[in-house]
């Protein structure tokens, strides 16, 4: 069951439901294939950076929609065995449900949104939504933690100037800058760029090479090596890095943003060893207890 207290980490973000055939090739249009192997998923931006915060030990918060079917309500019991709070559930019957998040839900939720440590935002649900969710917390304070995923590449400029952190890769932060990554020196300079338009400090993942970091008190690229691994399946690893690092700072508030990244992308590191999204994101007690 979910802590009582307010959330420390409040997600406002989407929701997917994985319909997952592995075939040996694409079907070309027209042909049926056989599949070897099917399997239904939890997935979402939002819903798996709030399921590794929650699997970490953070008291969380999903404000999100799901449809009033099966999925739907396979999704709410997820949260509930992750110790997720989902608060009101408002249900609407369509697949498109993230898109229906809207300004009266927000409202609704605004008393934990406002009390929350971190929140975090991505561009699966409507972007305004997004915005406007990410406006509402840092005007009282909470920290913001963005991830512009999907990337757009009109970006409303708000979007930087009420980003605490603002946390891509390398595909995203060339949609968003023009700059092609395949290298720390790269994401520095996407970073640069990043913090003229306004955001606090800018982290650019690099899969297998960890990620990148520069800060307005800091304006100089740090490349934060991740360690090396097996990795089997890296579906979702951004999500587990997202998740981990509003994980602590919320709850450890007092560790450098070098330290946080670092263990986050431990942490990340781990969900890449196993198969699949939210099934591969590590719990707290699976981990070295000095992480934490
Ligand atoms: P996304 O899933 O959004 O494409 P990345 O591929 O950049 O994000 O991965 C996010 C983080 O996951 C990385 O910063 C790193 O910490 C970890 N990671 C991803 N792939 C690997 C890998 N092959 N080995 C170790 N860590 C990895």
């Amino acid at each position: 069951m979910a802590a009582a207290g307010p959330a420390e980490v409040v997600v406002v973000g989407s929701c997917m439901t994985d319909l997952v055939s592995l075939t040996t090739r694409l079907p070309k249009a027209g042909e049926t294939i056989h599949g070897h192997k099917f399997f239904i998923g939890f997935g979402g931006k939002g819903a798996n950076q709030c399921i590794q915060a929650a699997r970490l030990g953070a008291k969380t918060l999903m404000i999100c929609k799901v449809g009033k079917d099966s999925f739907g309500n396979d999704y709410i019991e997820n949260f509930k065995r992750n110790g997720i709070s989902t608060g009101q559930n408002v249900i609407v019957i369509v697949a498109g449900a993230n898109l229906l998040l809207d300004s009266e839900d927000l409202k609704r939720a605004a008393n934990a949104i406002c009390k929350a440590k971190v929140i975090i935002c991505q561009l699966e649900i409507t972007p305004a939504i997004s915005l406007e969710a990410l406006k509402m917390a840092y005007s009282n304070g909470v920290k913001t933690l963005f991830n512009p995923a999907p990337a757009h590449a009109e970006l409303d400029p708000q979007f930087y100037t009420h980003s605490d952190i603002f946390c891509c890769n390398e595909s995203e932060a060339e949609i968003l800058t023009g700059i092609p990554v395949g290298s720390p020196e790269d994401a520095g300079k996407v970073g640069l760029v990043l913090l003229e338009r306004g955001c606090k400090l800018v982290i650019v993942t690099l899969g297998a090479e960890g990620c990148v970091m520069i800060s307005v008190d800091e304006p100089i690229p740090k490349h934060v090596p991740a360690g090396k691994v097996r990795a089997v399946d890296t579906t979702g690893a951004g999500d587990s890095f997202v998740g981990a690092l509003a994980f602590f700072m919320a709850c450890y508030p007092n560790l450098s943003m070098e330290e946080v990244i670092r263990k986050s992308n431990f942490i990340a590191s781990v969900s890449v060893q196993a198969s699949g999204t939210q099934s591969s994101y590590p719990y707290r007690k699976e981990l070295p207890q000095d992480l934490f």
